[in-house]
């Protein structure tokens, strides 16, 4: 492993400013991920075959994805997925063991110091100086890539004024609710006009409100901008509203692909039972219906067509024994666990409590 320091991302030379607009009330409608357009885009971000080892434990497993230009692309995955790693790869802090990633046609590995002028990272530590006031803070940014004079002051007051924070550009971060410090990071990252933007878990800490703003400025930026986005997240509901996601799990992509099409793979219902012996209700349900029956947190759980109608049938099969039953339609976290066998959240029922066919 060979870690960079994060504090040598510097020099890039300032890009025109072309930016003319503040958060929006209301999130944009999505683009269709894979709409023709899109899909003829070329790559703003390729990720081949990446593996990573930290002394002999495998972090990334032969990873391999591309993200199209302007699209927000989310990396799904329990602690310990690898999320961080890859991340840390594409910001050109770390190199891999092996495989390679190509942000923008440059190998993040080979050319890091090229590659810091045009990617923009917003990292999950705070970087912002709570002391300084967030004026200051941009203004130290801005020196660092290069930045200075009438064209620095002009663009820290544009992000400030995109993020919402131009009113607060002379008091220090430390006055700052966590959402806005949160701002605060995201206009650091962008100001020196990256193409490409990587978010590291950047919603951690925040209430749901300023959580929405956050996921709504970056629709914003890559529909008006074209910013590529690359935004980590342990959160279901933050997954949901990128235009394409990888899902990983142990150094592994086990899911690829929209929101929506994840979750229609699984066709049909997600049906849970509760009873009071699970896995002996579990073991005959399977041999009644020739279903897979799998059992999480305590309770019963099939994905099935037609949910209604199997509960109907599994209910007058086992009378008296089924206390509750819901039926849903899939989730996030249903697509993990049918790539999985396991639960996204509770590390302990890894592997364990699963009735095969
Ligand atoms: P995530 O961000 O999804 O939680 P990480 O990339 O941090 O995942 O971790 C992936 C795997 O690598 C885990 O098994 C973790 O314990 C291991 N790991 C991460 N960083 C280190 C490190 N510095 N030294 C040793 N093992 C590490």
């Amino acid at each position: 492993m060979v870690d960079r320091d994060d504090a040598a991302c510097a020099n890039g030379p300032p890009a025109p400013s072309t930016l003319k607009y503040t958060v929006a009330s209301k999130a944009p409608a999505f683009v269709a991920a894979d709409s023709e357009h899109s899909v003829a885009t070329p790559a703003a971000i390729s990720v081949q075959n990446l593996v990573h080892r930290y002394d002999g434990r495998t972090a990334l497993n032969g990873i391999s994805f591309d993200v199209r230009q302007a699209e927000l692309f989310g990396l799904l995955g329990p602690n310990g997925s690898g999320k961080t790693t890859l991340f840390r790869i594409l910001s050109t802090l770390m190199v891999p063991v092996g495989g390679r990633a190509l942000i923008l046609g440059r190998d993040a590995a080979r050319e890091p110091n090229a590659l810091r002028r045009q990617i923009g990272v917003v990292f999950q530590a705070q970087s912002i100086d709570l002391k300084l006031t967030a004026a200051e803070n941009l203004w130290h940014q801005g020196h660092l890539y290069g930045l200075s004079g009438r064209a620095l002051k002009a663009r820290i007051y544009e992000m400030l004024s995109r993020v919402g924070l131009a009113d607060r550009a002379r008091d220090k971060a430390e006055t700052f609710s966590g959402g806005m410090q949160r701002r605060l990071e995201l206009a650091k990252g962008l100001l020196h006009h990256p193409s490409v933007l990587l978010l590291d878990e950047p919603t951690t800490g925040l209430d749901p409100g300023a959580r929405r703003d956050l996921w709504q400025y970056l629709q914003i930026l890559r529909e008006q901008e074209q910013v590529t986005v690359i935004v980590t997240t342990h959160l279901m509901e933050e997954a949901e509203r990128c235009d394409r996601l990888a899902i990983l799990n142990e150094g592994k992509i086990v899911a690829l692909g929209t929101p929506a099409e994840l979750k229609h793979e699984i066709g049909g219902d997600v049906i849970l039972l509760e009873a009071e012996e699970p896995g002996v209700l579990a073991e005959r349900i399977r041999a009644r219906f020739h279903l897979d029956v799998q059992i999480l947190g305590g309770k019963i759980r099939l994905e099935r067509e037609n949910g209604h109608r199997f509960v109907t049938d599994v209910v007058e099969a086992f009378p008296g024994e089924i206390q509750a039953v819901s039926i849903s339609k899939p989730t996030l976290e249903d697509v993990f666990i049918h790539r999985t066998g396991h639960r996204f959240w509770t590390e302990e029922d890894s592997g364990k409590n699963r009735t095969k066919k």
